[in-house]
């Protein structure tokens, strides 16, 4: 009986060494659908120093902006050893069957920034719907009644239907009770600036220019609104939204072409991504990752393991929170005040 105690004791300790080393040993693949807002390389660099304090790898692959090249990203992610992944997907749907290969081949997948509506992807993002409401409030405080615009996020990013829906539950008394009218909305494929500010000239031709507010989901197509309001002589008189704190738009705000930014520190975001991967590949279960919740607002009403972050409403009022934070100089934000 002794001996075998003895022998279980050896064996216990055995595994404990085996499951240190191999938190170094671990490579982790990361799939960014692109670079294309300032925030990714931000997220990006989170991933990496987070991984590197653990002596994990960092190996990564950009779609730029190509559904099918995600596709085939993952799998040479998934062909380079990477034993956990990443994702921030182009394009929800598209990306499935490499959620299913990754799930087949038992690398669990974290679904990041972006939903993907898969039960074998863990989610983490900031409260999408929030963002929404933080937009929307910051224009509303700001012009309470009037024509307003939608200039929303791609529609292959599940994110732009979460943004839209927290900015009407935030106006839906008001347009119930008249004050406001929706007078233009619209998509912004692939989330560029150039298809933005082309749906704006659209919405102020079709309305006379009679346009009092513009609730743009990003800060990409906020700048690219702003260019056509500024083409009109309008900007800095219509209130605009945006999100991601990019530092040219926490500068419009400091000169008052835009109302409110969402910060989204997306230091945190990536760092506890780099971390649950980890701890996925280690071998823990998605119930038990710290602050886990479970989601099940997505369009296929599937029940997701989850983590919310928390956004923040950025205005001229509190432009310090961002650069008391380290996240933008106070010479960068208010350039040419
Ligand atoms: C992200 C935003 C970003 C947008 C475009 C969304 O899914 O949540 O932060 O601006 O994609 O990349």
């Amino acid at each position: 009986m002794k001996s075998v105690l003895k022998l279980m004791a050896g064996a216990a300790i055995l595994v404990s060494v085996h499951t240190a080393a191999m938190a170094a040993d671990l490579v982790v693949g990361v799939s960014w659908s692109n670079f294309q807002e300032e925030r990714w390389k931000t997220d990006e660099a989170a991933i990496k120093k987070a991984l590197e304090a653990k002596g994990a790898k960092y190996i990564s692959a950009d779609a730029q902006s190509s559904a099918a090249k995600q596709l085939t990203d993952v799998e040479s992610l998934i062909s380079q050893g990477a034993n956990a992944l990443i994702v921030l997907a182009q394009d929800s749907d598209a990306i499935g069957p490499a959620i299913e290969k990754a799930a087949a081949e038992g690398i669990p997948v974290v679904g990041y920034d972006r939903l993907i509506e898969n039960p074998a992807a863990f989610y983490i993002t900031f409260d999408n719907k929030e963002v929404g409401r933080l937009q929307a409030e910051g224009v509303f405080k700001a012009k309470p009644e009037g024509n307003y615009v939608f200039i929303k996020g791609s529609s292959s990013d599940p994110n732009a239907d979460f943004l839209f829906s927290g900015q009407m539950e935030v106006l839906k008394a008001a347009v119930d009770a008249g004050k406001i009218k929706n007078v233009g909305e619209a998509y912004t494929d692939g989330w560029l600036p150039q298809n933005a500010q082309r749906n704006m000239e659209q919405f102020l031709t079709a309305n006379n220019n009679k346009v009092d507010a513009v609730v743009a989901s990003n800060d990409g197509t906020a700048g690219g609104a702003v260019a056509a309001l500024d083409a009109q002589g309008m900007a800095g008189t219509v209130p605009v939204s945006g999100q991601d704190a990019d530092k040219a738009a926490l500068n419009r705000i400091a000169l008052g072409t835009q109302t409110v930014s969402v910060w989204k520190d997306s230091r945190e975001l990536g760092k506890r991504a780099a971390e649950i991967a980890l701890d996925l590949a280690g071998g823990k279960t998605m119930d038990k990752i710290d602050g886990v919740t479970t989601f099940e607002g997505g369009p296929k009403k599937v029940k997701m393991q989850s983590i919310f972050l928390k956004p923040e409403a950025i205005t001229k009022d509190n432009l310090n929170v961002v650069i008391d934070a380290g996240w933008i100089s106070k010479a960068e934000a208010c350039q040419g005040v």
